[in-house]
């Protein structure tokens, strides 16, 4: 399979991916307020196993198999123009449900110039596959898991079973996927008492960063977003109500995760507080749908179609010239202040 991905052999002629970049990976792609774009957050699919009702409507379609890119296209656009992106976090919808994501984990892994592969899941498929996607070259897992009680978990995912989440977070750290990550988004009147602090605790007791979440508002359910926002400065409050003043740890620029701890933890706490105090000075990251649009912010419609010119028979300098030109034209910053909002997707097709 995998040498099979190396090879894209269709209507565009054949081309052997191993032996072309690496010549990219030197080069940089910077948008018009300098801002160097190395971070590629890529959606494999917008289907999920879950309905977390942060996410999507309950009802929700996801798309035709042949309006998402395929292996080979995708493979096209990661090596063959995506310049000098080094760092990539496979998403969806549900990533790890989509065929082959082992050989597709160890194909990117092994493109020149990739050095951070990570992925964001909600666990309830990597109990197997966290040990197979690790010796792949996988590096570190983000998994989503927004309270520890068996029940509210069940609600809010509508369907999810915590128990699998659970036993996936430990393969996880038994494949050397470190540091673990937990993503928690914090919906009011879901997950916004006792879970928080259950969170918070596990902490203490492992080198794990757990995260929570400002919801964000998309599409046809920003009503409910907005109105169950809980804010970064709620979220902290209540946390140091149980475990008093948190310690501030290092900022990373990079990381849009606020990073702090319970005094005498071993795992931080991170707020992401992308509504109230957005991170955008240091935003190198575009994202790639799985309907092939480049998307510029998580929060402005701005896209890119590759994906048609792709299909049209672009080669490698027209893909690689509108990719830079794309990133070129990155926005600043969200207009959620100013009640603008992204409507035109939801969050599963956009991947976080
Ligand atoms: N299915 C995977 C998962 O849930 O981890 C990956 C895709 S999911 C869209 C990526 C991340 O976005 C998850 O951590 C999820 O909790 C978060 N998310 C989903 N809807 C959100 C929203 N409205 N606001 C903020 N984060 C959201
Ligand atoms: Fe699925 Fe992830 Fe969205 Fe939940 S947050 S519905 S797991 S894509």
């Amino acid at each position: 399979m995998i040498g099979k991905l190396d090879l894209i052999e269709n209507e565009y002629g054949a081309v052997h991916l191993a032996a072309l970049p690496g010549a990219y990976a030197n080069e940089t792609m910077h948008d018009s307020y300098g801002r160097r774009i190395n971070y590629m957050r890529i959606s494999l699919t917008d289907a999920c196993n879950l309905r977390c009702v942060y996410c999507m409507p309950e009802q929700m379609k996801f798309r035709p198999r042949h309006e998402l890119m395929s292996d080979e296209e995708i493979l096209f656009l990661v090596r063959g123009a995506s310049l000098g992106v080094n760092k990539i976090r496979l998403t969806g919808g549900e990533p790890s449900i989509r065929p082959g994501v082992v050989d597709w984990v160890a194909a990117i892994a092994q493109t020149p110039g990739v050095t951070d592969l990570a992925m964001t899941t909600n666990g309830v498929l990597l109990d197997k596959l966290a040990r197979p996607l690790a010796a792949a070259g996988l590096k570190r897992v983000n998994i989503s898991i927004d309270t520890l009680n068996p029940e509210k978990f069940n609600k809010i995912t509508r369907w999810g079973a915590i128990d699998d989440v659970w036993r996936s977070i430990l393969a996880a750290e038994e494949a050397g996927l470190r540091p673990v990550k937990l993503n928690s988004v914090v919906v009011r009147n879901f997950n916004d008492t006792a879970d928080m602090i259950d969170l918070a605790r596990l902490t203490l007791e492992n080198e794990w960063e757990v995260r929570f979440i400002e919801m964000m508002p998309f599409g046809e359910i920003s009503d409910f977003q907005q109105s169950n926002v809980v804010t970064f400065q709620e979220m902290r409050a209540r946390i140091e109500a149980v475990f008093g003043p948190l310690e501030e740890a290092s900022y990373d620029y990079v990381d849009p995760s606020r990073p702090f701890r319970i005094p005498g933890a071993l795992g931080t706490l991170g707020f992401i507080s992308s509504v109230t105090e957005p991170f955008c000075q240091g935003c190198g990251r575009v994202r790639l749908t799985a309907d092939g649009k480049l998307r510029l912010c998580l929060l402005r419609d701005n896209e890119v179609d590759l994906l048609t010119p792709l299909r049209a028979g672009a080669d490698f300098e027209e893909m690689r010239e509108l990719m830079r030109a794309g990133a070129y034209h990155k926005p600043w910053g969200h207009g959620l202040a100013q009640g603008v909002f992204a409507d035109n997707r939801s969050m599963n097709q956009l991947g976080g």
